[in-house]
């Protein structure tokens, strides 16, 4: 983890030497994000771009989310585009664009510009994400269905059938999730 915060640090640092205008901190010193559902929804930001070098095709305000990634990750992501390789990286990029725009208006209008860091070889991948409305949509309609349904008591389904899914294995809810089962 240590090494993926380094990275983004880096990268942070490539993107402002490049010319671009990046923020990664309100002015208060707290990360751009969002709290909505008393709270039960949020997120935070890695950074917002307000301008960038003229030759680079990227309109303003955009989303910058930065993510890195072992070399077989990376590879797919290069090779497909975030939102065919990491669909959960695209469905959290849709939803921040959609949270962010009363406070950032634009910003989900403009393509997000998502940066994939290879930890094995530190090869940069940057790519444009256009906002998928729908998306964020039927995420956020996900969301509220997860929090209506647990208000309510009420047990969702599981995802997968065991425990030992591809899905389950990474899942940071595995423990309380099977654990009774
Ligand atoms: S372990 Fe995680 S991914 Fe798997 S069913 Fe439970 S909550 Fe869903």
């Amino acid at each position: 983890f240590e090494v993926g915060h380094a990275l983004e640090d880096l990268a942070i640092r490539w993107l402002r030497l490049a010319g671009f205008e990046l923020y990664t901190r309100r002015a208060d010193g707290e990360q751009f994000g969002f709290s909505v559902a008393g709270g039960r929804i949020q997120g935070h930001v890695d950074g917002i771009l307000a301008a960038g070098p003229a030759d680079i095709e990227l309109a303003y305000p955009a989303l910058w989310e930065c993510k890195t990634m072992n070399d077989k990750s990376w590879r797919e992501t290069v090779k497909q585009g975030v939102t065919r390789a990491k669909p959960i990286y695209a469905a959290q990029i849709a939803v921040y664009q959609a949270y962010m725009e009363g406070a950032v208006p634009g910003i989900a209008s403009n393509p997000a510009l998502f940066t994939a860091i290879n930890k094995d070889s530190e090869e940069i991948w940057f790519e444009r994400v256009p906002f998928d409305g729908g998306l964020a949509q039927r995420m956020s309609d996900r969301a509220v269905r997860v929090i209506t349904a647990t208000e309510a008591g009420e047990l969702l389904p599981r995802h997968a059938t065991t425990p030992t899914h591809v899905t389950c294995k990474s899942c940071p809810w595995q423990d309380r999730c099977w654990g009774s089962a």
